[in-house]
């Protein structure tokens, strides 16, 4: 099978000549090719989405949002089958993938409510008869760029909130799990929203550079890791051209959960095991440290270790499954690679989760869950962003210590308090810096009407994603003061206007 393109209505095959293979990672086995983009394939789509873009930022937003509410329906009706589609191709477990769909689910249920989100404010009469009121226009022609973690529900963080506020879209979603993209596409046409409105481009760096490159796209939206959002956020502001790209560009992670004395361990316990190896740790709000704080560090140590043993690994698509397999084998490597720095740092490997063998899966790319203690602030594997299933176990003195640490990192995406405390909790919700706050919540992913972002180099941009300001990110504002004929004094007035 070849995925293609979905450009102005339907499937476009694609005549770059590039492609690459798409895995099953709980298999090793090749499921289908994924085309890449040339350059003439992008242009071809931003020239759909730029024909499409003014009839669509007509239509009245209760009409917008009407197809919005068919594609809600529609994604409930294909709940599973979406979710199949991620475990297939990105390897979480089944439950995992259906909980992905409903947290993009919520963003299209949101992004309904379009006409009271560009509801605006009005002043009745300023002064001589002037009235002032402003307006949210939507840019035209906007493009997101996803990781492979989401392929359901990042896209659905952006492109309903575009598509709501008036603009056309244009997702270039990961070439490892590039199949969703296609089925979300296909369920939007079902819902009766013209062609060219929402496209797929499928493809790889060629397609990303053409993409911010391209002067009629107002906005990119991005999700990935932080050096390519890093590139994509400088590059767009380098971009020639009659506007200026705006620019979301969401990047990587290291999240801390801080395990206070006072804590419910078994709780804390809890948390950690779900948010750490969940996703096989291939989440953006994963957390990856453990942050020991005084006497709690021993018993956290002494509860962890059979847990993390006794985790269920097998291909997502079995009910029992707890984590499956990680995305590919290079990545596979990659996450081997930092369990052996660690070790070579001086870490204590506590549960080695290399060479995890899965019965009937040998190829697939299974690791086993990874515990490390002992791990300190100079080390590469608490510097960098692993996305496996390892934890490091960090122990510190005190409170002050722990805030002081997490401060410190150069990521400030998600981070977790467990106590019983109420004065701690306050303390760590107002000093930390980092974007997304849990107090007894492992991954505190805002809901869809608050609005998702990190902090640091977890984000480039100034506005977060959905919510209300994926409302502003999405649309431009507008300052509107008007008066009539019979309020206005004549001659002309040379001083600064001010209210009478
Ligand atoms: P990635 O950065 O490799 O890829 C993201 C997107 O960028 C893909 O569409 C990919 O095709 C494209 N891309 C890759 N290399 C490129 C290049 N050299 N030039 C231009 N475009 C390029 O990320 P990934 O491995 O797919 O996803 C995992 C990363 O995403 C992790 O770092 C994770 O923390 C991050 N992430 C962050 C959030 C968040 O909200 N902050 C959410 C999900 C994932």
């Amino acid at each position: 099978m070849k995925l293609q393109h979905f450009i102005n209505g339907k499937l476009v095959e694609s005549t770059s000549g590039r492609q690459q293979d798409v895995f099953n990672p709980a298999t090793g086995e090749v499921s289908a090719q994924v085309v890449l983009a040339s350059v003439d394939e992008v242009n071809a789509a931003v020239a759909a989405a730029s024909a499409a873009a003014p009839a669509w930022a007509e239509m009245a937003p209760l009409k917008r949002a009407r197809i919005l509410f068919k594609f809600k329906e529609l994604i409930e009706k294909n709940h599973v089958a979406l979710a199949t589609a991620i475990t297939r191709e990105h390897g979480k477990v089944l439950s995992d993938a259906m909980g992905e769909v409903t947290r993009g689910l919520e963003i299209v249920e949101f992004a309904c409510g379009a006409p009271q989100l560009l509801k605006t404010q009005f002043s009745d009469n300023i002064g001589g008869g002037i009235d002032n009121w402003q307006m949210r226009q939507p840019l035209g022609v906007t493009v997101g760029i996803t990781p492979f973690n989401f392929p359901v529900m990042v896209p659905l963080w952006m492109a309903p909130m575009a598509l709501a506020t008036g603009n056309t879209f244009i997702l270039k979603p990961s070439e490892r799990d590039p199949s969703a993209s296609l089925m979300m596409a296909d369920l939007l046409t079902q819902a009766g929203l013209p062609p060219g409105v929402f496209n797929v481009v499928q493809g790889d760096k060629v397609a990303v550079d053409a993409l911010i490159q391209h002067p009629d796209v107002k906005a990119v939206s991005f999700v990935g890791s932080t050096p390519i959002a890093e590139y994509i956020y400088t590059e767009g502001a380098k971009r020639k051209g009659a506007y200026p790209l705006r620019v979301q560009a969401l990047g990587g992670a290291k999240n801390h959960l801080v395990v206070m004395p006072d804590a419910n361990l078994d709780q804390a316990v809890d948390a950690l095991m779900g948010a750490a190896y969940g996703s096989a740790g291939e989440r953006c709000m994963a957390i990856s440290v453990a942050v020991a704080v005084g006497s709690v560090a021993d018993k956290l140590v002494e509860a962890l270790i059979p847990r993390v043993k006794a985790l269920k690994i097998m291909n997502g698509m079995e009910s029992a499954a707890e984590m499956g397999p990680v995305v590919t084998a290079q990545h596979k490597e990659k996450i081997e690679g930092y369990i052996q720095t660690g070790v070579d740092a001086g870490a204590t490997l506590l549960v080695d989760g290399r060479g995890h063998a899965v019965a009937g899966h040998e190829k697939g790319y299974f690791l086993g869950g990874t515990l490390f203690d002992h791990v300190t602030s100079d080390m590469v594997i608490y510097k960098e962003e692993i996305f496996g299933p390892v934890l490091a176990i960090v122990r510190v003195p005190d409170f002050a210590a722990a805030v002081e640490l997490i401060n410190s990192h150069e990521f400030g995406n998600g981070v977790a308090l467990f106590t019983s405390d109420g004065n701690t909790a306050r303390e760590f919700s107002r000093r930390i810096e980092v974007g997304m706050v849990g107090i007894n919540v492992p991954i505190p992913v805002p809901m869809a009407w608050h609005s998702f972002g990190g902090w640091k180099r977890s984000l480039f941009g100034d506005t977060h994603a959905y919510g209300e300001e994926g409302v502003r990110f999405y649309t431009r504002y507008k300052s509107i003061m008007q008066r009539w004929p019979q309020t206005i004094d004549k001659g002309a007035e040379f001083t600064m206007p001010v209210s009478k």
